[in-house]
């Protein structure tokens, strides 16, 4: 080759290496259409099987938190709809539901997983309308899971012998159960499925920024014939929760949300003779070793953290890496940060959602400075956020110490903190110092670190080499502030049972 047409050729090469793909890669728009989606103006109360008015007839409004517009009106239950929703469940747990066959149980479950499953385009696209959660979370992570969780209850309602081997499992009663609103419906199916398939009734309340796939399933439970007052669903904000772990003739309360609340749930418990199991907040440790596999490690810190906007209480959102690849690490994240697509829920290709609410977002907000202000650097890749809604950049906080707040507290967004390591026992130290236990991640090639490690990390549910892997087989909860008892697998089960021998 001649020394011109050489140059040219190391020219273009340099100039096609020069591309910024977030920037200058576009990808055409690929909405899920929403046409076939029936959604009422109004919702009412879903109680003893049908819908009802609240008692003080007010409703508010559910919006889309992508586009700032209303989406329906939701009924605001009060004291005395938790009232008769209580009674309705109570009097189909002692007319009903402790009373048909264990096998009749299980034979609703399965049809009620089964119209989810037929439902499930519908479902997802509602969650996505009304989380903000990209599409293609909702249609492969929250509704096929939330249908297993009945498949896999269903499973057991007539097996509970073998789930308690010697010991005879009775049912307890009526279960309270609140829900937060990063995972709508599976929250809910986490919940109501081992409730039901253990012979109990429900009051559940959903968030009130997202009710609408509850009120769905509430549609799905009267296909399913499944006798009224079995669930009930009562809509409103904490002041409905409140109310309904109040109520006396409840005998379990399940909760899942933040720590703060769930200590006050914890103190209004005190001197009554109800059950609980709380699934609280998490500042999750996500420990990169120099054996690991970088480029698996980054789409496993990347699907840790920026996963549901950062709205996940186990999210991996204080990174460890190992010192002697943390250039290379943090080098190779950053470019793959550059290539996240922020925006549109109901597209494709979207990577990170909407923030799920204003408040949320000026919480999110609220770190952002104030990482800086603790001497952090910030990162940022420079993709575009649509005009209206509420959206956050993917961010990397480097520079972070252990004491920092943004190492400390939980944020419930797409924030990243990394701190380096040198060795297992620093890293060790560094991941137990948090108030919280709830999840955590290690990456490493070799078999032997990750069980010594995984043994001296203070948290519920460790994953290896992976992050953010659900299966309603394993047991999923909290050490420490994180919350107690466990939801999912035989484990779930327990809170819902009495044992006799
Ligand atoms: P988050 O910060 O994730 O919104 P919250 O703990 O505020 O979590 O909310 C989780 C759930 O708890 C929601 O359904 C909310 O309405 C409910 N809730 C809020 N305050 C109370 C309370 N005092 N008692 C019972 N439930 C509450």
């Amino acid at each position: 080759m001649k020394k011109k047409q050489k140059m040219q050729k190391k020219a273009e090469i340099k100039s096609a290496l020069k591309i910024n793909f977030s920037t200058d890669w576009k990808y055409d728009p690929a909405p899920e259409s929403a046409d076939h989606i029936k959604l009422e103006k109004k919702y009412d109360l879903f109680i003893n099987g049908k819908f009802v008015a609240p008692k003080k007839g007010k409703y508010f409004e559910t919006i889309n938190p992508a586009k700032e517009t209303k989406l329906a009106e939701v009924a605001e239950g009060t004291e005395e709809d938790i009232d008769t929703a209580v009674r309705a469940a109570r009097s189909a747990y002692e007319k009903i539901w402790s009373k048909i066959s264990a096998r009749e149980r299980g034979k609703y479950l399965f049809r009620i997983a089964r119209i989810m499953q037929e439902k499930a385009r519908e479902l997802a696209v509602i969650e996505s309308l009304d989380s903000g959660k990209p599409i293609r979370e909702s249609k492969t992570v929250d509704i096929p899971l939330a249908a297993a969780h009945f498949f896999y209850n269903a499973g057991w309602a007539d097996k509970l012998d073998y789930a308690f081997p010697g010991r005879k499992a009775h049912s307890i009663g009526v279960a309270g159960q609140i829900i937060p609103w990063n995972f709508p419906l599976l929250m809910a199916a986490w919940k109501i499925a081992p409730a039901l398939a253990a012979g109990n009734t429900v009051v559940l309340k959903p968030a009130e920024t997202t009710p609408l796939t509850a009120l769905k399933l509430a549609e799905i439970f009267q296909q399913a014939d499944l006798p009224p007052g079995v669930v009930n669903i009562v809509t409103g904000a904490g002041a409905t929760g409140a109310a309904l772990t109040r109520h006396p003739d409840i005998d379990k309360i399940a909760f899942t949300g933040s720590t703060d609340i769930g200590k006050l749930i914890m103190k209004s418990l005190v001197g009554t003779n109800k059950k609980y199991t709380l699934e609280l907040g998490g500042k999750s440790a996500n420990i990169i070793f120099e054996d690991a596999a970088l480029d698996q490690a980054v789409e496993g810190i990347i699907n840790g953290i920026f996963f549901n906007q950062g709205h996940v209480c186990c999210a991996g959102s204080r990174l460890y890496v190992q010192e002697s690849i943390a250039k290379n690490l943090i080098r190779k994240l950053k470019d793959r940060m550059e290539t996240l697509i922020v925006g549109d829920p109901l597209d494709k290709n979207t990577d990170i959602g909407a923030i799920n609410s204003k408040a949320q977002l000026e919480k999110i907000q609220s770190y952002l400075t104030i990482g800086i202000e603790e001497g952090a650097q910030r990162f940022q890749p420079a993709c575009d956020l649509p005009k209206s809604g509420y959206w956050c950049r993917p961010t990397l906080f480097t520079d972070v110490a252990q004491s920092h707040r943004i190492a400390q507290e939980e944020i419930f967004g797409p924030v990243l903190s990394v701190q380096t390591f040198r060795t297992v026992e620093e890293v060790i130290e560094k991941a137990n110092n948090t108030p919280y236990g709830l999840a955590g991640g290690v990456w490493t090639d070799k078999g032997a670190k990750v069980f010594s490690i995984t043994s001296q990390i203070r948290a519920g549910v460790l994953w290896a080499n992976t992050y953010n892997k659900f299966d309603p087989t394993a047991p999923f909860g909290g050490y420490k502030e994180s919350g107690m008892g466990r939801e999912g697998g035989v484990h779930g089960l327990y809170p819902y049972v009495e044992l006799a021998s």
